[in-house]
């Protein structure tokens, strides 16, 4: 669960204020569509969920820690309750698909039983059985999202945040990408879609929350326009 009472943010280089009293609540189970343009505020709202970033003021709840007064002891615990998907998928060039997503296990020294059995499934849920043993430079655009989508899930989150890739990216890329954050979020995640592409939206309908120069100025759900 994603909560957010009254919550502002302002950085002090610049005195700018990115989030200007922003009061929401995502609740477990729920799939739902960030947008707004750039410059909106979007990357300050994924920061301060992951604690990345501290709010001005107001309280940030998630899945169940207050980030307002969370030691920073327990942060790295508190954020293995969350799977983020980068804009830049952030996989690590000198292993194969099968080590980018073991490796997030490892570094938690899960025992090495349930990493050979854990690997192997979210690789399939993403569909990328064929791929384990490919590097990233091996593969599509497409595909190396999967990964980081794979890498994700692999703790077992309660919530995956995923930062849709901007740029000169296929934006077929989008439409798979929901399809398979749908897929995932009936299992019962819960998921924050951060996008700028409205089209997007409009296809699949569902929870958006439009965030315009630091405000929520839309939070509604929706029906979309295409027949499942
Ligand atoms: P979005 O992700 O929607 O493009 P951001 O959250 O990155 O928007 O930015 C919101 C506002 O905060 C913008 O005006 C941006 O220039 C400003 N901003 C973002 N990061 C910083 C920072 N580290 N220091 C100062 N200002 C920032």
């Amino acid at each position: 669960m994603v909560e957010l009472k009254n919550v502002s943010v302002t950085y002090q280089t610049t005195g700018i204020q990115a989030l200007n009293n922003i009061s929401l609540k995502v609740n477990d189970g729920e799939f739902a569509f960030v947008v707004g343009s750039s410059g909106a505020g979007k990357s300050t709202l994924i920061k301060l969920l992951l604690k990345e970033i501290d709010a001005t003021s107001g309280v940030v709840t998630v899945n169940g820690y207050n980030l307002t007064n969370l030691k920073r002891r327990r942060v790295p615990e508190f954020r293995r309750t969350i799977g983020v998907v980068f804009q830049d998928f952030r996989l690590i060039e000198t292993m194969t698909v099968y080590e980018n997503i073991a490796f997030v296990l490892r570094v938690i020294d899960a025992p090495r039983k349930y990493i050979r059995k854990r690997v192997p499934y979210v690789i399939s849920l993403v569909g990328l059985q064929d791929k384990a043993s490919s590097y990233p430079r091996e593969l599509s655009g497409g595909e190396q999202q999967r990964v980081a989508l794979a890498r994700a899930l692999v703790n077992d989150p309660a919530l995956i945040i995923a930062d849709e890739p901007t740029g000169n990216i296929d934006p077929e890329l989008s439409y798979e990408m929901v399809e398979l954050l749908q897929g995932i979020n009936e299992c019962g995640t819960t998921v924050l879609m951060v996008t700028h592409a409205h089209e997007l939206v409009r296809h699949f309908g569902g929870r958006i929350i439009n965030i315009n120069s630091g405000s929520i100025i839309f939070d509604e759900v929706v029906g979309g326009n295409y027949e499942a």
